[in-house]
């Protein structure tokens, strides 16, 4: 058999004999197998008695073939070959786990995989599979389970069973496996055999395990590339010169940072055409098929304009508002419609007639517009052009675009579930921890006296001055971790928030420990960071004095949700990593950000571990909001979203004359508020960037080591070149890059702030001299380079003469 490629390209370069190919041959043949399931007929040899829509069907599920198997698989060995090499493990496997008359069945897919096996060696065929139950083996237990199993001795695991290996002859010592999820369905087992050079596989290797699995599972839900296949695949049986397609934002509620503009008056609200489901109709992105020249092509176009080709019309908007298919015989005779009456484009091409159909989901829902222009023999869309496409429409709709993958990336609510997984078993704080802290706790706190208590946690607290707590340039490096613990609590007696809302001294005590441990030991997203976040946000309220806008409660939850913002953050090389899903990337939905807020508010759920336990219900509710602006605030794509609305409010506030006037102008508007508490939240994430030299100099390092991390895991794992921000052989233009993130980032940020209240001048000033810093490194480094480029010259210019 040739390669996949070669078949597809000069099925492509050929489309007359692809077609003939099709309909002479495939066609019957598909039918033939393909009806024995779903679809009756009478005589299997000739389709005279399919309908069209059947047809259809059988056409797309060879489409779906096509697409779905070879490519994962493939896709899946050379991950697996990876993780071997990486694990150091003797061999990798995965196991498909699949339902026979509904019970379910795990078999062997590619099985003994090494760096140096092939693919065809390792890809199991039917008649060799082993096939087991779930409720047999680790494997079983794993996809039963949905978690990684580390086995560092399979003698001493009672529920290893060695079944396979007296088939195969193998000798298991120990095993690593992980169940591949998508949603809450476990689709299979990656296992791994035998660490090589060690007596097991370690804590790094769980990671490593993890991190790639979630690489497959980006293989898998890729929806966009999936559809873009299917229809670029079917696009020989669209009888038409030119098709489009629109993708509709599936976006329900408006994130509140969306809300802002409208509820501030810039901007009115929307009164455009809404979908049946009541969502605004937004083309998010578009793929134009052009097939009517000798050369096809197709263009993707993320965020249309308005007055694109194939949506000024307004044809697509109709569609999407009522989910009508509409067949236009005549667009020039149309009056409803505005079509373009010339050439859409330099390409001479006019639209003469138009079939628009929506694309629906289960749900009913119109996740898209399929519109198809001018049949290539000049006729009309006839009825069974409509059946035709439908069919097709419906195909992308149920299979491909289904709703609930876009519920998946948008909103990520199986992540609740780690969040409270990963609390209930590792990063509470036990009753030693909080004595460490609070000596002379005992565990029956209604034995204790509030104000004793309170007493002692103070006591045992430093002293702000004394640490430097009320200054912008605060360094966290000399105190230890768990000095930073006790730093976190001073700054809740400061704000005088502690007796004010009744949050016991032993919960606090518990929270502040927990929140800490909620932070990974990773190299620049952890405690430290979180810690510093959180400082930043209590010297802004009183250094810098912007408290005043403010009410206690707000003071208070903006500061302990500064604290959390980073919690459970695994470095830039996790599990929340949007690369590859570029429906999380449109959507901005801050994949990472909703984790860490998800995480802070199942702390909020226990009742030994809420602080704010005291609080009235509406109080409790203010709290949780101000958690979602603040946390999800810290998400840089937002900041650009809320960057002139900051500015507005700075230029609004510049000549008020009196404090008063500026107090009330935004005290009294809870939008003002939020946005200055956002543009908070930012100011206090890229602190580091502000402190003195030696502090930013460090931590610039270490958040470069953190990407660098990432870069060599895509390097070696996925094989992939790495972007030069995550490129450790690149290290060498960090102060290039570090200049270029202060211009174009930070640089608006604290300046705003010092304009705002002066009281914050001492950031900026900091930035200033780190961006002095920065230039002259990288003044010396590209002189450097400069030097170099002339040597190279000198050497080739005599080669050249000769
Ligand atoms: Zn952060």
């Amino acid at each position: 058999m040739g390669d996949k490629d070669s078949v597809e390209k000069y099925l492509e370069n050929n489309p007359q004999f692809a077609k003939e190919y099709f309909d002479k041959k495939l066609r019957p043949e598909l039918i033939t197998t393909a009806f024995t399931e779903n679809l009756e007929i009478k005589d299997p040899t000739s389709f005279k008695d399919v309908s069209q829509i059947q047809e259809a069907n059988i056409i797309f599920d060879l489409v779906k073939e096509m697409q779905s198997q070879i490519v994962m698989e493939k896709a899946l060995h050379k991950v697996l070959q990876r993780v071997c090499m990486i694990l150091n493990a003797d061999r990798c496997s995965y196991f498909d786990l699949r339902s026979r008359n509904g019970i379910p069945e795990l078999t062997t897919m590619l099985f003994n995989v090494t760096p140096s096996t092939k693919f065809e060696e390792n890809l199991v065929n039917p008649t060799g599979e082993i096939v087991f139950p779930i409720d047999m083996g680790v494997v079983g237990y794993t996809a039963h389970s949905k978690k990684m199993q580390n086995i560092p001795d399979v003698t001493k695991n009672n529920r290893f069973s060695d079944f396979v290996d007296k088939q195969t002859g193998y000798k298991t010592k120990n095993m690593i496996t992980y169940p591949i999820m998508a949603e809450k369905e476990c689709l299979g087992v990656v296992m791994a055999l035998n660490k090589i050079g060690a007596e097991e596989f370690s804590k790094a290797d769980e990671e490593v395990l993890l991190w790639s699995a979630s690489k497959v599972f980006e293989e898998l839900t890729d929806i966009e590339r999936q559809f873009h296949k299917a229809l670029y695949t079917v696009r020989i049986y669209l009888n038409c010169e030119r098709y489009s397609v629109g993708l509709l934002d599936m976006t329900k509620e408006k994130e509140f940072y969306d809300e802002w503009p409208v509820k501030l008056g810039d901007v009115p609200p929307y009164s455009g055409p809404k979908t049946p489901d009541g969502r605004e109709v937004i083309f998010y992105k578009i793929i134009d098929y052009l097939l009517e020249g000798p050369k096809e092509e197709i263009k993707v176009i993320p965020g249309p304009p308005i007055d694109h080709w194939a949506l000024v019309s307004g044809l697509p908007t109709y569609v999407s508002e009522n989910g009508f298919i509409c067949n236009m015989m005549n667009v020039a005779a149309d009056e409803y419609f505005t079509f373009q009456k010339e050439a859409v484009d330099e390409s001479g091409f006019v639209i003469k007639n138009v079939l628009s159909l929506p694309i629906v989901n289960k749900k009913e829902e119109i996740v898209g517009i399929a519109t198809f222009f001018n049949r290539k023999d000049g006729k009309p869309f006839d009825e069974h052009d409509e059946q035709i496409t439908e069919a097709l429409t419906q195909f992308l709709g149920w299979s491909v675009l289904n709703c609930d993958t876009y519920d998946r990336l948008n909103r990520m609510e199986w992540r609740k579930d780690i969040a409270q997984e990963m609390l209930m078993c590792q990063t509470r704080c036990t009753n030693t921890e909080m004595q460490s802290i609070l000596e002379k706790f005992d565990a029956e706190p209604e034995d204790c006296d509030q104000k004793e208590m309170y007493k002692l946690l103070r006591s045992n607290c430093p002293v702000a001055v004394d640490v430097d707590l009320l200054l912008f340039s605060f360094s966290d490096f000399p105190v230890t971790e768990h000095g930073l613990i006790m730093c976190g609590i001073r700054c809740f007696f400061e704000l005088n928030v502690v007796e004010k809302f009744k949050v016991p001294a032993e919960t606090l005590t518990r929270w502040m420990y927990t929140v800490r441990k909620g932070y990974r030991d990773i190299t620049y997203h952890n405690w430290r960071h979180g810690f510093n976040v959180g400082q930043t946000m209590f010297c802004l309220l009183q250094t810098g004095r912007l408290r005043k806008y403010y009410s206690d409660l707000d003071a208070f939850a903006m500061v302990a949700a500064a604290f959390c913002h980073d919690i459970d953050h695994r470095g830039t090389n996790n599990l929340y990593q949007t690369n590859g899903s570029p429906l999380a990337k449109l959507h901005g939905s801050s994949i990472m950000e909703r984790h860490h807020l998800e995480y802070s508010k199942t702390l909020m759920a226990e009742e030994s571990l809420n602080i704010f336990v005291n609080l009235q219900k509406r109080q409790f509710e203010t709290v949780q909001h101000l958690f979602d602006v603040c946390i999800i605030a810290t998400d840089l794509a937002l900041y650009f979203k809320k960057r002139t609305m900051f500015q507005n409010i700075v230029n609004a506030t510049e000549p008020m004359e009196t404090e008063k006037d500026k107090i009330e102008h935004i005290s009294n508007n809870a939008i003002r508020k939020e946005i200055i508490m956002a543009m908070m939240m930012t100011g206090c994430d890229l602190s580091a960037i502000t402190k003195p030299w030696e502090v930013q100099s460090k931590v610039a390092l270490m958040v470069a080591a953190e990407f660098w991390e990432q870069g060599d895991l895509e390097r070696t794992v996925l094989d992939q070149q790495p972007i030069p921000m995550m490129d450790r052989n690149c290290a060498a233009e960090l102060p290039k890059m570090q200049c270029g993130f202060i211009q174009f980032v930070c640089s608006f940020v604290y300046k705003e702030f010092s304009r705002f209240h002066v009281e914050i001048t001492p950031m900026f000033d900091g930035l200033n001299n780190n961006l002095k810093n920065w230039k002259e490194l990288a003044d010396i480094h590209a002189a450097k380079m400069a030097a170099i480029e002339e040597e190279k010259k000198k050497l080739e210019a005599p080669a050249g003469n000769i």
